[in-house]
């Protein structure tokens, strides 16, 4: 009996050593999953997760990589390796050797490779693009294959407004002549990596992996191939990338590494949402904590960027991703929630690596003071310099939602678009300002404006001629309408013609009312004229005061000059002897909204409502 009891023991502890052994010898993964030999950085941190993987000595061999240091964590499911990696290290497959304690060795290989740098890689996008940002899901659907995949919780319901529609990276790869052809060269794509949430996945601003495309949209090849064949055609890719927060739902919270990944309150506390608490100087600390550290939502855990291993992870993600992936830039989501020094940190290095790089911030803030804090370069009274070049307009979106569907005033109408140009003393680089009609989180700029072709016409020849980074969301071109107050959904609908049984074919024009084909063929012609015109993408700007309706600015340098009128009234003509400094080197000019030559400059006949955007010749 005794004897009987002994060998059962004997057999249960073997047992549970074996499932031990077997446990640990388990690398679920490890973040980033490859890294480059030459950065200017030498260090590393890889994070290394597995079933009481920190019960592991590790160890390696390998030419040119040090060993730093083996930081244990909370969770013993996570091993933080910091290893150098000399400058003249060669590319190939680090052995990590893990044992446990007491058992065999196993090993993990993790593969450094050799940069390689193309020419035009990672170009950074200027005032010379005009960028077009669009909802994968709600785009095109290139593959309805892809449109429900079993290991992700949510399906496809083309029917719920909220729910996935199916659109994907081969339905843009599809229409990529469609920006070609419209003039566009610059895609931005709403976050395309996995959110594995049971509802709202499609948006993708609740990442349950960063290292990985959404099966859904497709993988991280079609991710590639997709800026490979954008890049073909001369556009440029934007990541957008959130750094605040990630879902509840992924691997990283369910299983966290350590308490303070995350900011946790013993109830669910939201955050106040005024990113002008941070650049308050009489803000309170208490509104401070809950700016920075409540929640975005529910099931956005917010990440705590005071935490090193999270600024590690997230700081060496987005390099992972530009290397990997050939990016040209990075719009980063609700820029001020996170804490502001990792985040001035973060841009700092990705500029060391990338000069020629741009990173985007959205900082949705009403008042042109409270957003040039956010740009680089900006002097800030409290030293702060966010190091990001540029910064979502606005301040300027908010003027131009308005002014068009006022009567003229001292502040209102066209004086409302002067007075916002009038406060540019105020950023570092107003060029490097991300101008917009709409995005993804406002009304429709159609709904808007009233429904008004006129004004849409003037809005948007105004953007794209003034200085900054033109970014033009998916269906504004063609006038698609929408109230975010109605739910998302209605502001993020699908793109007529991006799914088979569509019947109407936005590509085609097909179906599409007058109106539509209008504002579509408006927008490529200024693009495509925009394009190449040296002039727009950097040229002086000087703009006089607005006078019974009529706002005139001129882009100039010292021998050529564009001629920028809108008319936010009746049917008139203007004298332009006020606008001399400019036109006493130009005698007649070719407008190009209406196709016309000007033989004099001396008065400027402007029908009711419109712009006339006027190449001046002498
Ligand atoms: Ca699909």
């Amino acid at each position: 009996m005794i004897k009987k009891r002994i060998i059962l023991i004997t057999l249960l502890v073997a047992l549970t050593n074996l499932a031990m052994a077997q446990a640990i010898k388990k690398i679920e993964r490890m973040d980033p999953p490859n890294w480059w030999v030459g950065f200017q950085e030498t260090k590393l941190q890889i994070m290394v997760y597995g079933k009481n993987i920190a019960e592991t000595e590790v160890s390696f061999k390998y030419n040119g990589v040090k060993l730093l240091k083996i930081n244990k964590v909370e969770n013993p499911n996570y091993l933080f390796i910091d290893i150098e990696i000399a400058k003249n290290a060669k590319a190939g497959k680090i052995e990590f050797m893990f044992t446990p304690p007491g058992k065999k060795s196993f090993t993990h290989a993790y593969e450094l490779q050799e940069r390689i740098i193309k020419e035009n890689q990672h170009a950074g996008f200027s005032s010379s693009d005009v960028m077009y940002l669009l909802m994968p899901d709600r785009f095109a659907n290139g593959n309805p294959n892809n449109d429900n995949v079993d290991s992700l919780l949510e399906k496809a319901n083309r029917n719920n407004p909220d729910g996935r529609h199916g659109g994907d990276l081969q339905g843009i790869i599809n229409h990529l002549d469609y920006f070609a052809y419209m003039g566009f060269t610059a895609l931005w794509l709403n976050p395309v990596l996995e959110n594995n949430n049971p509802a709202y996945s499609y948006h993708g601003y609740a990442a349950t992996d960063l290292y990985k495309v959404d099966a859904r949209f497709g993988t991280n090849e079609q991710y590639l191939e997709l800026i490979e064949k954008s890049h073909q055609k001369g556009m440029k890719i934007i990541m957008d990338m959130v750094f605040n927060h990630i879902s509840t739902y992924g691997f990283l919270i369910k299983d966290i590494p350590m308490k303070d990944w995350i900011h946790q309150f013993e109830n669910f506390t939201r955050s106040n949402y005024r990113a002008s608490v941070i650049s308050d100087p009489y803000h309170a600390e208490f509104d401070k904590e809950i700016m920075e550290k409540g929640w975005f939502d529910k099931h956005m855990a917010d990440l705590n960027q005071d935490n090193p291993f999270v600024e590690n992870y997230l700081t060496q993600n987005s390099i992972w991703w530009i290397e990997y992936a050939s990016l040209d830039g990075i719009r980063m989501d609700t820029h001020p929630y996170p804490e502001k020094n990792m985040m001035s940190r973060w841009a700092e290095r990705l500029y060391r690596e990338y000069p020629k790089f741009n990173i985007v911030g959205e900082a949705w803030m009403q008042k042109v003071a409270t957003t040039a804090y956010w740009q680089k370069g900006t002097l800030n009274k409290d030293g702060f310099n966010s190091n990001v070049r540029s910064v979502t307009d606005f301040p300027m979106q908010g003027a131009l939602i308005k002014a068009f569907n006022e009567n003229e005033g001292w502040t209102e109408g066209m004086s409302r678009l002067y007075y916002i140009l009038a406060q540019d003393f105020l950023y570092a680089n107003p060029n490097e300002l991300f101008t917009f009609l709409d995005n993804h989180d406002l009304d429709r700029f159609f709904s808007s404006i009233n429904y008004n072709l006129s004004s849409f016409k003037m809005a948007l020849g105004f953007m794209l001629t003034t200085r900054g980074i033109p970014q033009i969301y998916y269906g504004t071109e063609i006038l698609m309408d929408g109230i975010g107050g109605e739910g998302h959904g209605t502001i993020r609908k699908d793109f007529p013609g991006g799914w088979s049984d569509d019947q109407i074919n936005a590509f085609t024009q097909n179906g599409l009312t007058n109106e539509q084909i209008e504002a579509q063929d408006y927008t490529k012609k200024i693009l495509n004229w925009r394009k190449n015109n040296a002039l727009i993408h950097s040229g002086e700007l000087t703009h006089f005061l607005p006078e019974n309706g009529i706002y005139v600015s001129f882009r100039h340098t010292e021998n050529a000059a564009v001629m920028i009128v809108l008319n936010n009234k009746y049917d008139q003509s203007f004298e332009t002897k006020r606008f001399a400094e400019i036109l006493k080197k130009y005698s007649n000019g070719y407008d190009i909204i209406y196709e016309q030559e000007l033989k004099s400059l001396e008065k400027i006949n402007m029908p009711a409502k419109s712009i006339r955007i006027i190449e001046l010749k002498k």
